[in-house]
């Protein structure tokens, strides 16, 4: 059986017709998803690609603790899928669209010597062009460009098993997709031009446009939203050009396919707008899993899966052995049917400076099928600048205008990292079922849901050992609600 695993960076689950979309735009992913299993609460452990991308090939949670996030743990301890399919005789070939996954930039931010997610790959076809129509010389590759390369390379091994990895980039902001793809939903009945906000000046997207997102002297939300449309409509029309290709061979009967995302994307809620690695608010955490194998019947698996969980459920169906650092498991039980549920909740973490303070933030949630606990915690001031100091190499500038790891200005050798969450150390618990837009923080009038999921995620960091555990709550034997109320405030999270 061959894998075609299908990653579309930043794309929401809910802009996808099969997610209920009003906008039509994914046409192909949605004839994908009719013949698939498709997952409707699939939890990203992070809501930026480095540490998100390295909990689906690996299946750990290791790349979140603090600057690993970020630069180190790129690096692999571990065996990653490629590996695994390559050592049963898979071919393996990858094409990459994002900059922060290609070899050069690992090389060069981390040391020669590193290993990033080229590992186990035969064929790593990394080379980027720039992004023309921002003239900003943002790295990156379009999704013709990728679905070619993708097409030769399902050519070339249509004789034998092969795993192949697409990532594709244009869902990430800046939303430019060809002209035709751009305008499609500018005139829609969907676009409500009504709402404008300012262009930051700066990539920070809390309240304004962040200023690598910005198109021209652009300003009304619903543009941006009809573009980012406009970007998926365009990935879609490329993925159906690949999976025409499989039936053009004859192999889509021997070929599963995932289509999938690392994460979201923010279109406003709770203030955050077109980026991510802000929060951990559904929008950015809640991602499209469509899983298609021949052998299986469509259906659609509403309880939790985490993207953990993705390399044993691949390895599983494909009869290969997990290796032991998995932290996920294999969903192949919900896609066959002989299970409701795997797991009971899914955790994320993400590192952030907060304003512009050097005030480094923690935010880390647990979600289960009905309440969702989000953490904000500050950690130890300084450790973060240091470590970082001396690790910004002449790479970052080709992305300090792309925003994605935030490295903004650079003074000498020190980038000034800007991405953040506003407010304080907190908690907020929300009641997914009642308000999925997660509109009403309950934290404070649901005592026992609160203290019940912050034990459970204090629990998972002390399992997952994090480097920087933050404040922990000091162990009371009264578990009282004024008590709990008081702990929680004494630490300042209510
Ligand atoms: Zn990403």
């Amino acid at each position: 059986m061959n894998v075609v695993f299908i990653l579309v960076d930043a794309l929401r689950a809910d802009h996808l017709g099969c997610y209920g979309y009003g906008r039509k735009t994914s046409p192909n992913i949605d004839a994908l998803a009719a013949g698939s299993t498709v997952f409707e609460t699939a939890i990203a452990h992070a809501s930026f690609t480095y540490p998100s991308m390295k909990s689906i090939f690996t299946s750990t949670y290791s790349a979140c603790d603090n600057l690993g996030a970020i630069l180190n743990e790129v690096q692999f301890d571990y065996k990653t899928m490629a590996e695994c399919f390559k050592e049963q005789g898979y071919a393996t070939a990858a094409v990459i669209g994002n900059l922060v996954l290609t070899r050069e930039f690992i090389k060069e931010c981390i040391s020669k010597d590193a290993t990033g997610f080229d590992k186990g790959f035969d064929v790593y076809d990394d080379a980027l062009q720039e992004r023309e129509p921002t003239e900003r010389g943002e790295m990156t590759r379009s999704a013709e460009s990728i679905a070619k390369s993708a097409i030769q390379l399902i050519r070339r091994n249509a004789g034998g098993n092969f795993f192949l990895f697409l990532h594709f980039m244009d869902c990430h902001a800046p939303y430019v997709p060809p002209k035709r793809f751009h305008e499609m939903f500018l005139k829609d009945k969907h676009f409500d031009g009504s709402a404008r906000i300012e262009i930051s000046g700066i990539n920070f997207g809390n309240g304004k446009i962040p200023n690598y997102a910005a198109l021209g002297k652009e300003t009304r939300v619903g543009y941006y939203v009809a573009a980012y449309d406009g970007a998926i409509r365009y990935v879609d029309a490329c993925v159906g050009n690949i999976l025409g290709e499989l039936k053009r061979l004859g192999i889509d009967g021997n070929t599963m396919v995932i289509l999938m995302s690392d994460h979201g994307e923010a279109m406003g809620e709770h203030n955050i707008y077109f980026t991510h690695g802000l929060g951990l608010y559904e929008g950015t955490i809640r991602v499209p899993l469509i899983i298609y194998h021949p052998e299986f019947k469509a259906k659609r698996v509403k309880p939790i899966v985490r993207l953990v969980d993705l390399m044993p459920t691949i390895l599983d169906v494909n009869g290969i052995a997990v290796p032991q650092q998995a932290r996920g498991k294999s969903v192949l039980p919900l896609i066959d049917g002989s299970a409701e549920r795997i797991c009971n909740e899914a955790f994320s973490a993400i590192n952030a400076v907060q304003g512009f303070k050097r005030f480094e933030t923690m935010l880390y949630s647990v979600r289960e099928q009905r309440w969702k606990l989000i953490q904000r915690e500050s950690i130890k001031k300084g450790s973060f600048w240091k470590e970082l100091a001396g690790k910004v190499p002449a790479v970052w500038r080709k992305i300090r205008e792309f925003g994605f790891s935030r490295a903004i200005r650079e003074t000498g050798k020190q980038a000034k990292w800007m991405f953040a969450t506003e407010g304080q150390p907190g908690i907020e618990l929300y009641d997914l079922e009642n308000d999925p837009d997660e509109l009403s923080n309950l934290a404070e009038s649901e005592l026992e849901e609160t203290e019940r999921l912050h034990a459970k995620l204090e629990k998972w960091k002390q399992e997952i050992s994090f480097k920087n555990k933050g404040e922990q709550l000091e162990e009371v034997p009264d578990k009282s609600k004024e008590v709990i109320r008081r702990r929680l405030k004494s630490l300042g999270y209510i």
